[in-house]
């Protein structure tokens, strides 16, 4: 029998529903396991207070037969989406003090939908990074060995769902933020289309990159919780209203198209068998395995690391101590700037923020961002190729299970980690992980996932074909 908090979303609604639970009880269980593990996984930054009355009003809507799943359900947020009120640090000492003074429209939307919030979770500072190792507050850990780490930069929401402390959680996702944690803590992570999910109240990153995604732990909650976030919303212009793209007709016959061609050096090989038997599993049951080439694809990283740090610079710019954040006093103006930006920011942020600065000066702007920019075009155009002939593109989520804290020092190898994610985020296409058998290292069985790329708006075969692979893995 699984206790409160080892539900998922549904399991957890369908009890309530059965009057097996209260909506008190799923709390009690939730805020009881965060409180008792946080010390030693660094889940949250914050485990918040139980909120009587929206627990109270939770349980009369269930009582009255209120149809929304996602009422009464225990959700834990990335530290940088705001919640009014609550400090919405983004796991950065410039913003260690900012509380927030509105609900992002993704908190906004779970509120109206009955959700309870357990707390804001640890992540790389600024979401930069692929372990939370650049968190201002000291990193997560990955609840599989806790000496290793729990991916990023929505580590802390992976490892609060892995772990059992929340029944599911959001992450946002510029270059693999909440598909690589999921995929190093075993839970199922989806980055929805560009646009699908309201940006407004989440602190930016990439501007053209970032999607708010679900971390659940299985395909049908990932599902169900995109469902509630999703929408065009007036506060966010870049989201699209359905219908933008043309609808994909997939039958129960998926034709998954593999990349063989990019799949060789630098990968585990446990990695690639795991990776292999679930294709071969896939095709058993009936799905159509596609060779696909995308020649282009072996640049994206390069491509991603010139055009992301580009607006990281630019969507920091605003943190000069001047209108919010940290601030320290020199005496001139430039020597607050200095003062502010270089005590409140991270190593790594100042790395991004010099990298970005450097690809948009006049003297490089063409042969840096401009060019990225351009593979960025051919980019899409080759998924869009590959597209005709398969309905999904198949990757292993990351080339390795989770490293140990401290084992990716060198910035180029982190970046490494996203070698299969940021093709996704570069093109605005939806993409999911989900996990598949573990790999024994060292004595601990580590979870890995495999991903899937879908054409724009057609989450709906990610989930489908997500489905299939928790039944055959
Ligand atoms: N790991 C990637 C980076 O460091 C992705 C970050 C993200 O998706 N927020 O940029």
């Amino acid at each position: 029998m699984k206790t409160p908090n080892e539900m998922t979303i549904v399991e957890a609604a369908r009890a309530l529903r059965a009057r097996a639970l209260t909506v008190r009880e799923l709390w009690d269980a939730c805020a009881a396991a965060a409180h008792a593990k946080n010390p030693e996984l660094r889940a949250f930054l914050e485990i918040f207070d139980a909120d009587d009355a929206a627990i109270t009003t939770a349980q009369k809507r269930i009582d009255a037969g209120d149809p929304s799943l996602l009422c009464g359900i225990p959700l834990a947020l990335k530290d940088n989406i705001l919640t009014e009120g609550k400090t919405a640090s983004a796991g950065s000492k410039m913003l260690e003090n900012y509380h927030a003074t509105y609900d992002a429209t993704v908190v906004k939307k779970l509120r109206n939908a009955g959700a309870l919030f357990l707390g804001r979770t640890n992540m790389d500072e600024f979401a930069m990074g692929s372990s939370t190792e650049h968190s201002a507050f000291g990193a997560a850990k990955n609840p599989h060995d806790i000496s290793r780490v729990p991916g990023g930069s929505s580590g802390g929401s992976a490892a609060a769902v892995a772990a059992n402390l929340s029944i599911a959680a959001l992450g946002s996702d510029t270059g693999g933020s909440v598909r690589q944690p999921a995929a190093h803590t075993g839970i199922v992570g989806l980055k929805p289309t560009y646009g699908a999910v309201s940006r407004s109240g989440l602190i930016a990153m990439g501007s053209s990159l970032d999607q708010i995604g679900p971390l659940t732990k299985s395909v049908e909650d990932a599902h169900l919780l995109y469902e509630a976030v999703r929408g065009i919303d007036p506060l966010d212009s870049t989201t699209i209203p359905d219908g933008l793209y043309p609808p994909r007709d997939v039958s129960q016959n998926v034709r998954i198209g593999v990349p063989r061609h990019l799949l060789h050096d630098g990968i585990d090989a446990d990695i690639l068998i795991a990776f292999n038997a679930a294709l071969a599993a896939l095709a058993s049951a009936g799905h159509t395995l596609v060779d696909v080439e995308l020649p282009t694809s072996a640049y994206a990283l390069a491509a991603y690391y010139v055009i992301m740090p580009a607006e990281v610079s630019t969507n920091l710019a605003r943190l000069d101590g001047i209108r919010y954040g940290h601030a320290a006093r020199g005496e001139t103006l430039l020597e607050d700037y200095v003062r502010s930006r270089t005590e409140g920011f991270g190593e790594e942020a100042r790395r991004r923020v010099l990298l970005g600065t450097f690809v948009l000066s006049s003297g490089y702007i063409d042969a840096y961002y401009r060019k990225a920019d351009a593979a960025r075009a051919v980019l899409r155009r080759e998924y869009g190729a590959a597209f005709a002939k398969a309905d999904v593109i198949a990757f292993p989520t990351t080339p390795s299970p989770a490293f140990r804290f401290g084992e990716k020092s060198d910035p180029v190898s982190m970046y490494l980690e996203d070698i299969f994610t940021v093709t996704a985020n570069l093109t605005g296409m939806p993409a999911i992980s989900v996990p598949l058998q573990t790999v024994l290292r060292d004595g601990k069985q580590l979870p890995i996932g495999i991903h899937f790329t879908a054409p724009h708006q057609a989450e709906g075969v990610l989930f489908a074909l997500g489905g299939a692979v928790e039944k055959v893995r």
